[in-house]
């Protein structure tokens, strides 16, 4: 199953989205996780994306698709992915659909976490005194919030206007039970959910 777990800044997306692979048994593809990686071991990609992460933009649609597409080619992936930060605009959506197509997949369902601006903020701020993520700034967010309402949000509704089943879920709130809820959306949707 292709599913993607969608979100602002703060959502707990990555957390989710890493908890519910290993209960599906499939990659946790995370586009943040991934360029942050570039970013370490300072490759091509790593010195163009640092400095627009770090200011809260958006790095560059063809990058960003170039790095997911080269993951989904990977064996692992064949089984299915979960994606989380990807797709992030428009653009990103329809060449993922156009990617999966051509592996004779589709996205099965998007998990849309909701949580209010006011509580990411005090989530993102938080989070900043623990990980010292260098985008975790009062600037670096308010960037990043303002992108997600431009960009990010109309990714809802183009696949909302394809058919694409969307699935609401609670952000605010216990974080096992945030997981049980997407479990079972996606359990309901012919997931295949293991005990781990
Ligand atoms: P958050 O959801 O908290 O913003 P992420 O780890 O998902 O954190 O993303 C961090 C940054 O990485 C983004 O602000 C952006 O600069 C870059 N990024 C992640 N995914 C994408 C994407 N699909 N397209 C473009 N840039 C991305």
């Amino acid at each position: 199953m292709i599913a993607v777990v969608f979100g602002p800044p703060g959502s707990g997306k990555g957390t989710q989205a890493s908890r519910v692979a290993v209960r599906l048994g499939i990659p946790h593809v995370a586009a943040g996780d991934m360029l942050r990686n570039e970013v370490e071991r300072g490759t091509d990609l790593g010195r163009e994306a640092k400095p627009i992460m770090d200011s809260g933009g958006l790095v560059p649609d063809d990058l960003v698709v170039r790095m997911i597409d080269a993951r989904l080619n990977q064996p692992d992936a064949g089984k299915g992915v979960l994606l989380d930060g990807f797709p992030r605009t428009v653009p990103q959506a329809v060449t993922l659909d156009r990617m999966l197509s051509a592996r004779g997949d589709y996205v099965a369902e998007v998990i849309s976490l909701e949580v209010p601006d006011d509580e990411l903020k005090t989530r993102i701020l938080k989070r900043a005194t623990i990980e010292g993520r260098s985008d975790d700034t009062l600037e670096g967010l308010a960037n990043r919030l303002v992108v997600y309402h431009q960009d990010t949000w109309p990714v809802l509704d183009y696949y909302r206007s394809h058919g694409t089943r969307i699935e609401s879920i609670d952000g605010v709130g216990d974080i096992d039970a945030i997981t049980d809820r997407i479990i079972e959306s996606l359990r309901h949707n012919g997931a295949v959910v293991g005990s781990a």
